[in-house]
């Protein structure tokens, strides 16, 4: 079996410096190689492992034969943002988790291939034709990340007038705001293939806080719209609960990665105040944890990662745990806070942390990490990261009547999207709780299908 074409990566002493992107991906022969080494095999466990279901063997067919641009035909069936899912997608436990090879070596990098593809796309654009909205029903979609933008491309080629109301200054939710520049570029790949969107009629109304500039109610009786998509995330972080947590230094990741991937703080050229420290400690092992850990190491703090699991618990994806380890982060496993040290004048100086290890199995299936009795120690440092998940803001159901939530806050929608009030959709980090990208996608697709049921009813 011919081993996996490696993809070529950024230097990890020199990227562990700078905000470049860390992964090159394939050149043409590279993507011919390894697409090269693909079975073909009859039943397609990867396409059945990929959430928004692209015919993953079809499309590496047209790459074994050099046409790029058939590959891309067979994407973009299914998946408006190959660039971006290439790059961040969870892969090894979606479809390369399912592919043959993988069983007795290793799965063909199906990921880097869908990213190779993507990129030529934005490198050799098709003419996107929009289609003419010829449906006389409005849609408003509220939040432009992987969930919002996927339904407004579907809902535009079914001939709606789609309008996506975003609050912030700049499209792509998370993808822009959250992903760092290192992992996920912005103006090269995130606005691009925004910009395919764009190109299919779709319109965006930037910094307008739907439940603030405009109330829900308002959009369906003032502004014309016949449904809405409600595709907000969940941006709202979460804190421990323990003392500590309001000296100067602690910040969530949330906040710090909104200042350096959004506000460009890491950029000479831009004001935006960020906290890095000399001694960062992040806490949580998700790729949030990992984004920011990374972050601050860039920018040039000492940098670790404290979490309550173990290595084989890190819920980030495999790829991100291992660039980390190459950049030399310190990872602190079976570690759990306690306290978070001040200095007498409001600022931190440290955090006190107790030896976990794993008990039974919790109702995750995971192993519980307990604490290990009197193995309270200090680690040394000046700003606290933490990257324990997030909820979703209550803005838009606190200000329109009848959206029923769940306990954590979450929008209560059933498997078609629809919320408990007719004509309102939900689907995304909105009604999961943070999840993935292409979750989030697939939920918009469901949702386009849905609404326009709806709409022809
Ligand atoms: P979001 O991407 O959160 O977009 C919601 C949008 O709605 C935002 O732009 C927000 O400003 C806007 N909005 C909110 N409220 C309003 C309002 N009232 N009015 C108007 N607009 C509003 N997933 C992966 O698959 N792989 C990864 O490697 C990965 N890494 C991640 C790293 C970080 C740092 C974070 C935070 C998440 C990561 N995720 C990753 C998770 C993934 O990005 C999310 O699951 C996904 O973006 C959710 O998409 P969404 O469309 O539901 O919401
Ligand atoms: Fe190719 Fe692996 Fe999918 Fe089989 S499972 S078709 S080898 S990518």
């Amino acid at each position: 079996m011919l081993d996996r074409v490696p993809v070529r990566e950024q230097d990890p002493k020199l990227r562990a410096t700078n905000f470049g992107e860390v992964a090159y991906g394939y050149l043409h022969d590279e993507a011919v190689a390894e697409a090269n080494r693909c079975l073909n095999c009859r039943k397609k466990f990867c396409k059945e492992a990929c959430p928004v279901a692209i015919d993953i063997p079809a499309f590496i067919a047209h790459i074994k034969e050099g046409d790029i641009a058939a590959a891309a035909d067979v994407i973009r069936k299914d998946s408006m943002l190959p660039s971006i899912c290439g790059r961040v997608c969870p892969q090894e436990i979606q479809c390369e988790g399912e592919c043959v090879l993988g069983k007795k070596g290793k799965a063909v990098a199906i990921g880097a291939l869908e990213r190779f593809v993507g990129d030529w796309e934005l490198k050799n654009p098709i003419q996107d034709v929009a289609v003419p909205a010829v449906k006389e029903a409005k849609v408003a979609i509220v939040g432009s990340g992987p969930a919002g933008l996927t339904c407004a491309a579907d809902l535009a080629q079914m001939g709606y007038e789609v309008v996506v109301f975003e609050a912030l200054h700049k499209l792509g939710g998370v993808l822009q705001y959250g992903i760092p520049e290192f992992r996920l570029p912005k103006s090269e790949v995130v606005e691009r293939e925004i910009a395919k969107v764009e190109r299919l009629g779709v319109k965006f109304e930037l910094n307008t806080i739907i439940g603030r500039t405009l109330t829900i109610d308002e959009l369906f009786d003032n502004e014309g719209f016949s449904a809405v998509f409600v595709a907000s995330g969940a941006g709202l972080p979460k804190f421990m609960g323990i003392g500590g947590e309001n000296l100067n230094g602690v910040i969530s990741a949330n906040e710090f990665l909104t200042r350096t991937n959004l506000m460009k703080a890491y950029r000479d050229d831009y004001d935006t105040p960020i906290i890095a420290g000399k001694r960062t400690v992040v806490v949580g092992g998700g790729n949030v944890a990992m984004d920011a850990v990374r972050t601050a190491l860039r920018l040039g703090a000492e940098a670790t990662i404290v979490y309550r699991r173990s290595e084989e618990e890190l819920p980030a994806r495999l790829e991100e745990v291992h660039h980390a380890r190459q950049e030399g982060i310190d990872f602190r496993m079976l570690t759990n806070p306690v306290e978070i040290l001040g200095d007498g004048e409001g600022r931190v100086r440290g955090i006190r942390c107790i030896r976990m290890e794993l008990g039974k199995k919790d109702e995750s299936g995971r192993r519980k990490p307990v604490e290990v009795a009197g193995s309270e120690f200090e680690i040394e440092c000046d700003v606290v990261i933490m990257a324990l998940g997030t909820s979703p803001n209550p803005l838009i159901v606190s200000t329109t009547e009848g959206i029923a939530t769940t306990r954590w806050g979450g929008i209560v929608a059933d498997d078609d999207t629809a919320t408990s009030r007719e004509g309102i959709f939900a689907g995304g980090d909105a009604v999961t709780g943070a999840a993935t990208v292409i979750l989030a996608m697939g939920a918009g697709r469901k949702a386009a299908v849905a609404i326009n049921e709806y709409l022809c009813k």
